[in-house]
């Protein structure tokens, strides 16, 4: 008996719509901050062969780990890697949000 990969028991041929584009690769997407128009690209995690530094909290990414790459749409050689979490904290912060601090002190 040879291990093999499971596969999902019942119904035999799985029928799974294959879309053309491939989405690990070239799942770009155009965002307008306010400093400019982004393209950001998400990276799957397998595609990410070395540790970056993340801009948002200084922290390093880990290698093949999911998440994001964006750029001035006019200047793609300052591509940064964010986390994911971080970019979107990102998107959410407005410079003129006023801030209210009610958390505890530690
Ligand atoms: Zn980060």
């Amino acid at each position: 008996m040879s291990p093999r990969k499971s596969k999902p028991k019942g119904k035999g041929k799985p029928l799974i719509p294959i879309d053309e584009r491939d989405i690990t690769t070239s799942s770009e997407v155009i965002e307008e901050h306010d400093d400019g128009i982004f393209v950001v690209r998400k990276i799957s995690g397998s595609t990410s062969n070395k540790p970056y530094r993340c801009p948002g909290c200084d922290q390093m990414i880990p290698m093949a780990t999911p998440h994001t790459v964006a750029w001035l749409e006019h200047d793609a050689e300052l591509r940064r890697h964010w986390h994911n979490i971080c970019w979107s904290k990102r998107n959410m912060r407005k410079p003129k949000v006023e801030r209210t601090r009610n958390a505890p002190r530690y």
